[in-house]
């Protein structure tokens, strides 16, 4: 049988440490026997960022924007150590972080459900998606420490010399501290259309919570944009899709998460998506199992895991020690990004393979074989626990 042909080529991201070592494995087991892979491949591996200053994350995003879609390995965000490790000449910026802002997108996070590997609320039955907004708020806020009594204001000068609001935040006796946070209205709006989109592209239920009643300006921003949005262009699309848009208190939408069965998107405002992502995804078991997808509202995807580089293990792998490092959410990533690439460019075999790639994935776990990761978790009474390399052979042989 011929290898499924490719139309326009995918945007690949190669990236760090332990990811990097099950990317190759992935490509040469998983994928090159099957497919004629076609990409155009930009290596954002930590070296390679240093010897192009970085510009290799601004190329391989471009290209994202010229092909559409991207598959992205982990990579290494650089702090102190890390200059030190790679001599660096300096502490580049977050590769996520520029892409993100290049693409103006929005993250998309969802666990892979399989048997044997049960979410500690037993009521969860499909996948809880999480959309972060991800500009401002807390991570955009400037803050003061109080000295000793005083007044704090805010003030606004219109740029066009209108006239100045002023308002006091408090009138301190003693010492204290302040903070001042702001957000944008068209940040707020790309965040709602790209809910809104994804929803109907997944057929999921989209909620959506602030603190409103008691941050009657601010937090009521989003809603009304949101609202505003959803009546204007999505309310007629969302009813013909069988879907709803479900607003609601934010401790009111913590309750009713653990209580439901899942299977919808959750928005969630930039800090909330911080917290309530690492919690959703430890309540389903396991981060190596989260997939995470960039959606721009101009339409590109990347779609990457969202795990890190798994440091830990790449060290005892460098040492020539076994590892039993988890490639499932990677090999989701190509997945996911195959699915997306074949509808666009209409070729049902890529998109096919995709489903048979995610099949083999999860037959393989719920056969009982599986990484330390899961083995240490399962449900299974008699897990066999593979080694990295062993893992893949075994999705490879039913993938065959
Ligand atoms: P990490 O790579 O996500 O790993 C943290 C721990 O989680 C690992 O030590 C491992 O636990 C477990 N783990 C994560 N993924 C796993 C997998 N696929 N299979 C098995 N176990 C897995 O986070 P980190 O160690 O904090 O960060 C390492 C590097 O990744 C950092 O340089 C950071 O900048 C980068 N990072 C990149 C991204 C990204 O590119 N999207 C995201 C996050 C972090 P045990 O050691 O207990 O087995
Ligand atoms: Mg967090």
């Amino acid at each position: 049988m011929g290898k499924i042909a490719m139309k326009t080529p995918l945007v690949e991201m190669d990236g760090d440490e332990m990811t990097r070592v099950l990317w190759k494995l992935i490509k040469d087991e998983l994928i090159e026997p099957f497919v004629d892979l076609k990409t155009a491949y930009f290596d954002l591996g930590l070296e390679h960022r240093n010897e192009t200053r970085d510009q290799v994350t601004i190329d391989a995003s471009m290209a994202t924007k010229k092909y559409g879609v991207a598959v992205k390995c982990a990579t290494i965000t650089p702090n102190a150590a890390r200059k030190e490790e790679y001599h660096l000449d300096e502490i580049w910026k977050s590769p996520n972080g520029t892409i993100r802002a290049l693409l103006d997108g929005t993250v998309f996070r969802a666990p892979i459900i399989v048997k044997g590997i049960e979410p500690y609320i037993p009521t969860w039955k499909a996948p809880i998606t999480i959309a972060r907004h991800a500009y401002g708020d807390l991570y955009r806020d400037v803050e003061m420490k109080v000295p000793g009594p005083g007044k704090v204001e805010l003030v606004y000068t219109p740029a066009d010399g209108g006239d100045e609001q002023r308002v006091t935040v408090h009138e301190f006796d003693g010492a204290g501290i302040v903070e001042g946070m702001h957000n944008i209205d068209a940040s707020i709006e790309g965040f709602a259309r790209a809910c809104f989109n994804y929803a109907l592209e997944t057929k999921q239920d989209l909620w959506f919570a602030t603190k409103d009643t008691i941050s009657k300006t601010y937090d009521h921003r989003f809603k009304d944009i949101f609202a505003d949005l959803y009546e204007a262009e999505y309310r007629t699309r969302f009813e013909e899709a069988g879907i709803e848009y479900f607003y609601t208190l934010i401790d009111d939408a913590v309750a009713r998460v653990v209580r439901s069965e899942g299977g919808f998107i959750w928005a969630c405002k930039n800090y909330d998506g911080d917290v309530m992502s690492d919690m959703v995804s430890t309540a389903f078991g396991s981060l190596a199992m989260m997939t995470s997808v960039l959606v721009s509202p101009h339409g590109y995807w990347e779609y990457e895991a969202a795990h890190g580089t798994v440091q830990r293990h790449y060290y005892k792998y460098l040492k020539g020690e076994e590892t039993s490092t988890n490639p499932v959410a990677t090999i989701f990533a190509w997945s996911g990004a195959f699915r997306k690439r074949g509808q666009l460019d209409d070729l049902p075999d890529l998109v096919s393979f995709a489903d048979r790639l995610e099949k083999a994935t999860i037959d393989t776990i719920e056969a009982g074989e599986m990484t330390g990761d899961l083995a240490r978790i399962t449900t299974f009474e008699h897990p066999r626990q593979l080694n990295t390399e062993d893992f893949i052979a075994a999705i490879a042989r039913r993938l065959a």
